[in-house]
Order: C-alpha cells, then structure tokens, then sequence
C-alpha cells in the first residue's frame, strides 16, 4: 500500500498514519482553519445538515478526531459514539467538549477496519476527512454496514477530485507548494502535511468511491460534488 510517496506493508501504513495525527493533534484545529481558510467548517455544517441527526438516535462518528462533526450531530439530541484509532486526537476532542461544556459523547479508541460494536446498532455512520487514512477501505466499508440497523445511513466528507479544469491547477499549485510550508510554519512539521496531500491525491475518484460503497452493500449511494469536487458528501442506505 502507499504512504505519501513510498510503498509500504499495511502494518507500516497504519502506523505511519498514527505517527502523523500524533504529532498534528495538539494543531489539528488551527491547522484546519488555516489551510482550507475556515472554508472545512461550512463543509462540515453542511455534512451534518445532509445527515439529519434526530435526538434518540444512536449514531456513529468513526475516524471523529477532536470531534468537530460529533459537537454538531450532538446539537439535535442524538447519541454520539465518537470512535478514533488515534488516543491523541481523542484526547484533544475530549478536553474540547469539556471546554464547550458538551457533555453525553461517548469516545472510544477504535479501528475503522475491525469495529467492536454489534450488529445492526447505529441509525447512522458518518465519517469525515478520515476514510481516506483507512489501510484497508474496503474492509472499513463493510463495517459500517454491519453496525448500521436496517434503513440505517452512512455519509462521508472527504476531499475528492477537482473536476474544475483552472481550478484544479490553482489547488494542485497550492497543495504541493504551500500546504507543506505551512505545515512547516504553524506546526513544525512539513512531512505529516506532505503525506496529507499525496493521501488525497491517490484516493479513488467520485465515481470510483461511490461504487465502492455500492460494493460494501449500500444501496441508493449518492455523491454531492462541493466546490467543484475539492470535497464530495457520499453517501448510502443499509436496507
Ligand atoms: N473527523 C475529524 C474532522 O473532520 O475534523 C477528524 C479528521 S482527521 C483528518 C482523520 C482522523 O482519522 C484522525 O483522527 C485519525 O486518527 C483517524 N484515523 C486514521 N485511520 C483510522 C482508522 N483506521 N480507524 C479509525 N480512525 C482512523
């Protein structure tokens, strides 16, 4: 499998990927904010608008970092699982809730790929900016379908394709070139954000991804392009 530019066994990539949260967590949030211009917020409301949280809804935030979807599914009553290979990121996420005074989230330290929940519990999965550090993708799709109770929907924010011809080039110019340096800037840390773009640069295309949720068992799979596919909304129905 790759990381960033190089070739490397699962094992190494998974623990690669935990070597690079580590090391953003205690930036994460100012970095998110600095690198998409505050732009990642408005993606992210419209995600958990596309979600439609209900309160008494048992939902799953996989991949949940410091909690930014989850504090928003949160507002409409529901009950979150914020789940996280990373205990760095959750740490983060845990002291944010305390600071906002959000209480009620259940955080937990778990694998996309092997989840320890039952069958058939959550009414929804959402997973945002994390699928695309999944290993193994394919395996990580099939567990939200296992976990999601029929009639149970599963979305996902992440970066795509620019399907905007100037703009992909303006994007590529600016995510090669900038990102990187100001990674190195803000954090002290050019390499995690060089991986951060190749990762999005060799994640499958709108179409592609679709099917492969299609493939997980999902039925009526749908793909909101955003800006042009910098990021899309895919989602899904268990049934
Ligand atoms: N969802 C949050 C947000 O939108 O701000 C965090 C996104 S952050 C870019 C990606 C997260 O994916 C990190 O917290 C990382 O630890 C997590 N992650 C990476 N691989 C994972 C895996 N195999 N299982 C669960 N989480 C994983």
């Amino acid at each position: 499998v790759s990381f960033g530019y190089e070739d490397v066994t699962r094992e190494e990539k998974t623990a690669r990927v935990g070597g690079v949260f580590t090391s953003v967590a205690s930036r994460y949030d100012l970095m998110n904010d600095a690198m998409s211009a505050g732009m990642h917020r408005l993606w992210k409301d419209r995600f958990v608008r596309r979600v439609q949280p209900r309160g008494g809804e048992q939902i799953l935030d996989m991949a949940g970092g410091t909690g930014d979807i989850a504090f928003r599914l949160a507002k409409s009553g529901a009950s979150v699982t914020v789940a996280d290979i990373n205990p760095s990121m959750l740490e983060v996420g845990i002291e944010r809730a305390a600071e906002r005074g959000i209480d009620g989230l259940v955080w937990t330290e778990a694998n996309a790929e092997t989840l320890q929940f039952p069958d058939r519990f959550f009414d929804a999965y959402t997973i945002a900016f994390g699928i695309r550090n999944v290993t193994d993708i394919p395996a990580a799709l099939r567990e939200a379908h296992r976990v999601l109770k029929r009639g149970g929907r599963f979305f996902c924010l992440e970066f795509s394709t620019v399907t905007w011809p100037g703009f992909a080039d303006v994007y590529d110019a600016y995510s090669h070139h900038l990102v990187p340096r100001l990674g190195n800037l803000l954090a002290g840390d050019a390499d995690s954000y060089r991986y951060l773009i190749e990762s999005i640069r060799r994640f499958p295309d709108m179409p592609t991804f679709e099917r492969m949720i299609g493939e997980a068992g999902f039925v009526r799979t749908r793909v909101e392009p955003i800006m042009g596919g910098l990021v899309a909304i895919h989602s899904g129905w268990r049934i």
